[in-house]
């Protein structure tokens, strides 16, 4: 189509997972949580939606960004708030890189790093990881203007160590893009780089630890003037009045965050252990999903007898990742389901009668 850009048209859509319609599923592939947000960020949804949405919304989220800066230690100027973490790597990559300049990401990663850069016209180096999936250092010594880190790792759920990525920030010359999207449900941060470094943004969301995947709101922190730089690129009302309002509330009551994620946590070990017990081989994961391959079963046949059964998971049609089902954390009843299912075809049957 001669009306769109060449590198719009040249680079496939990002595939989401499944959203079914209707919830006949156990839905274990999206890595949202399976427990509802606070009462009080329904309350706050319901008070929000209200006469007052004939109003635009406060343009840089103030309200919301003096919040997070006072919960993890920085200036509301060193806090850019967005439309879901995804909008805040778009306006990086349109922010920060060229049009033909080179930003390093790694594989196997999050996909959507790779075509966020390709469609602006700008040029991924693809750093593979090691045989352990760990990411090798030499890949700060890229000449590149960007590099995203996703840490812990999706789709792995591997987590390097903050003393590492702190090497990994020294030696490169660009702006390192940290990914903290399941940072809560892992032993380790790296806020302090982003407040130290001058070539460091750490991205967050609301998404997973907060349940608020479908409301929106994502944020980075770093240095003021990388984020007074986003704030120019942004669309003036990015984010909107009830967004707002939730992610507020869902910060003013963290206890509530903080008690699911322990539960997923909690969840997490015995569903590996469980695992392993019939015979998989899980990647260790700091993440609200875990990557398991059997050493008998196909991934590919694991997440159609499951999904025949009623249970959605994750597969990833790609080199290295193709042996691997990946599996979202659910509620304990959930986990059985699941547990219960993967025992049934692993004993040769699908668990359909007839
Ligand atoms: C879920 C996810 C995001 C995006 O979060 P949203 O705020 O929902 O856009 C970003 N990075 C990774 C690695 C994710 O898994």
């Amino acid at each position: 189509m001669r009306f769109v850009r060449k590198s719009v048209q040249e680079t496939p859509p990002y595939t989401p997972g499944e959203q079914p319609e209707g919830t006949e599923f156990v839905k274990l592939n999206t890595n949202e949580n399976p427990y509802p947000p606070s009462p009080r960020v329904l309350e706050a949804v319901h008070d929000a939606a209200g006469a007052s949405l004939r109003l635009y919304p406060n343009p840089t989220a103030r309200e919301l960004r003096e919040k997070i800066g006072d919960v993890y230690g920085f200036d509301p100027a060193q806090v850019f708030v967005g439309n879901g973490m995804d909008e805040v790597l778009s306006l990086i990559v349109r922010t920060f890189v060229e049009v033909g300049e080179q930003a390093v990401i790694f594989y196997p990663s999050y996909t959507l790093d790779e075509i966020l850069l390709r469609q602006h016209g700008a040029v991924p180096v693809i750093v593979e990881l090691g045989k352990d999936f760990s990411v090798p250092l030499e890949a700060a010594d890229a000449d590149a203007k960007v590099l995203f880190l996703p840490n812990p790792n999706s789709p792995t759920g591997i987590l390097e160590p903050q003393a590492k990525v702190r090497d990994l920030c020294e030696r490169f010359r660009g702006l390192v893009v940290i990914d903290e999207a399941y940072v809560d449900f892992a032993e380790e941060n790296c806020l302090e780089l982003a407040a130290e470094m001058e070539n460091v943004l750490v991205s967050r969301t609301f998404s997973k630890s907060s349940s608020l995947a479908g409301l929106r709101v994502g944020f980075a922190v770093g240095p003021e003037q990388l984020i007074a730089a986003l704030n120019k690129t942004k669309d003036s009302y990015n984010v909107n009045r009830v967004s707002q309002a939730a992610a507020l509330a869902a910060l003013e009551d963290l206890p509530y965050a903080i008690e699911n994620v322990a539960r997923i946590k909690a969840t997490r070990t015995r569903l590996v252990t469980q695992l392993e017990r019939q015979g998989f081989d899980v990647l260790r994961s700091s993440a609200n999903f875990v990557m398991a391959r059997h050493p008998h079963l196909a991934a590919s046949a694991i997440y159609k007898a499951l999904k025949e059964q009623g249970i959605l998971v994750r597969y990833f049609e790609m080199p290295r990742l193709d042996q691997y089902v990946r599996i979202t954390i659910g509620t304990d009843e959930e986990t059985d389901r699941l547990l219960g299912a993967l025992a049934e075809i692993a004993a040769g049957g699908t668990g359909n009668p007839g």
